[in-house]
C-alpha cells in the first residue's frame, strides 16, 4: 500500500476546505511505528456501511454513520485504522453512482470521482471502523449518495487529512477555546475526549456550541457528560429558537418558560447567536490568567473566518498561529 502522498490535483473536492488535502502533509503515525501495521486508510480503501441512524428524535435530517474496513472483514491482520482528533476523511464515488444531475460545477463535471470530506467523530484503531456525523438537509450530490446508502453497501474513504496540532499541558497554563456551528461539532469531539481522559493534561477546555434550535443542538448528552470534569466549560447558543408564545418577538428570550422548560438539569443553553459581546464576556472570565490560549473553529467557511477575524483583531489579539481551523 502506498503512501497519501501520491496525491494530485484531482485528489482535491474542490470545496476549499482549510486543509486541503493538496496543501497538507501526512500525519506520521506513531501506531503504526509501535505496532509495525499499516494505516488502512493511506489509500482509498472501501468500508463498508454497519449502520446508519438518526442522531436525535428532535432533527430528522441529521444521521450517524457507522463504517467498518473492508480489509478487517476479510481478517487483514497487517492494518489497522489511525485517525487522528481534529482531522478529516475523504469521501470518494464513482460518478456513475452518484446523482448526476446534482452536480452543476464543471470542474466536477470532467472527474471520474466525487470527493467530499467528513470528520469522524469515533474510531476503533484494531477493529477498523469509524462513525461520522452527516447532515442530509442539503441537496448536493455526496448527500444523495449517502441519504441512498444501505447497510452492507460499500464507499471508499482515504484520509487522515489535517494539521490540528495539539501538545498535553501538564502546568496548567493552557486554554484550548472551541467554536464550533451545526454538524461541524463532529470534528471537534475527539479533540475534547482526548483531552478529558488524560488525567495528566491539565489543559482547560472553553466550548462554544452554536446550533438552529434546541432540537438541533447535536452531541447534547455527550456536552453534558463533558461538564462534570474541572477542566471543561461548555457555552451553546440557539439562535432560532421560537415557540409559539414568543412568535410576535420572532425568537424566544432567557426570560421565556418554554425555553428554559426544554432545559435538562443546570444545561449551558442559551438563545441567541454567539456575537462579539458574548465572546468578549467568556473569554473575560479567564482574565490574564491564560499564558497559552489555542482556538479551533470548527463551521462552514464564512463562520470559520468570522472568528478568526474577530479574534486574531486587536480587542482579542490572538496571534493567527493560535487560530485552528478544522
Ligand atoms: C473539512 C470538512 C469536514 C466536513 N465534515 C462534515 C461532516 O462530518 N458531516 C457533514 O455532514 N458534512 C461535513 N462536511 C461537508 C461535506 O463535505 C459536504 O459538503 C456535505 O455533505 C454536502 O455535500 P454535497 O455533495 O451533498 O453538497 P455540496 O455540493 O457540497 O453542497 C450543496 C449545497 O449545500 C450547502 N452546504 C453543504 N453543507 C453545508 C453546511 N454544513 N452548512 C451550510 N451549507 C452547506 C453548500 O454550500 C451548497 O450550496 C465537511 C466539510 C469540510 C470542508
Amino acid at each position: 500500500m502506498t503512501d497519501i502522498e501520491d496525491i494530485n490535483a484531482s485528489d482535491c473536492c474542490g470545496n476549499g476546505c482549510a486543509n486541503c488535502v493538496l496543501d497538507v502533509k501526512v500525519k506520521h503515525s506513531k501506531v503504526c511505528d509501535k505496532t509495525g501495521k499499516t494505516n488502512v486508510l493511506l489509500q482509498y480503501t472501501y468500508f463498508r456501511l454497519l449502520e446508519k441512524k438518526p442522531h436525535s428524535d428532535g432533527d430528522s435530517a441529521v444521521w450517524e454513520f457507522h463504517f467498518k474496513s473492508a480489509q478487517a472483514e476479510i481478517g487483514e491482520t497487517e492494518y489497522i485504522l489511525d485517525l487522528s482528533p481534529g482531522y478529516h476523511l475523504m469521501l470518494r464515488t464513482p460518478y456513475a453512482t452518484a446523482a448526476q444531475g446534482c452536480v452543476e460545477n464543471e470542474v466536477e463535471m470532467k472527474r471520474k470521482y466525487l470527493l467530499r470530506p467528513y470528520s469522524p467523530y469515533w474510531w476503533d484503531v484494531e477493529k477498523m471502523e469509524f462513525k461520522i456525523l452527516v447532515n442530509l438537509k442539503y441537496h448536493g450530490p455526496m448527500t444523495a449518495v449517502l441519504r441512498n446508502l444501505q447497510n452492507d453497501n460499500e464507499v471508499e474513504f482515504r484520509g487522515p487529512i489535517g494539521k490540528f496540532e495539539f501538545t498535553p499541558d501538564n502546568k496548567g497554563d493552557n486554554v484550548i477555546l472551541i467554536i464550533n456551528q451545526g454538524v461541524a461539532i463532529a470534528a471537534t469531539i475527539p479533540i475534547i475526549e482526548n483531552i478529558l481522559k488524560n488525567d495528566e493534561d491539565l489543559t482547560r477546555i472553553v466550548h462554544l456550541s452554536c446550533f438552529e434550535n434546541i432540537n438541533h443542538i447535536y452531541f447534547r448528552k455527550e456536552i453534558n457528560d463533558f461538564q462534570k470534569y474541572w477542566n471543561y466549560k461548555a457555552h451553546i447558543y440557539v439562535a432560532h429558537e421560537l415557540c409559539e408564545d414568543c412568535k410576535p418577538l420572532s425568537a424566544c428570550s432567557h426570560l421565556c418558560k418554554n425555553f428554559r422548560n426544554k432545559l435538562k438539569y443546570k444545561e449551558p443553553i442559551q438563545p441567541g447567536r454567539l456575537d462579539d459581546m458574548e465572546l468578549n464576556k467568556v473569554l473575560a472570565t479567564y482574565g490574564n490568567d491564560v499564558p497559552h490560549l489555542q482556538v479551533v473553529l470548527a463551521g462552514t467557511g464564512n463562520f470559520q473566518q468570522h472568528f478568526k477575524d474577530l479574534l486574531s483583531c486587536d480587542s482579542y489579539g490572538i496571534n493567527k498561529n493560535n487560530i485552528y481551523l478544522l
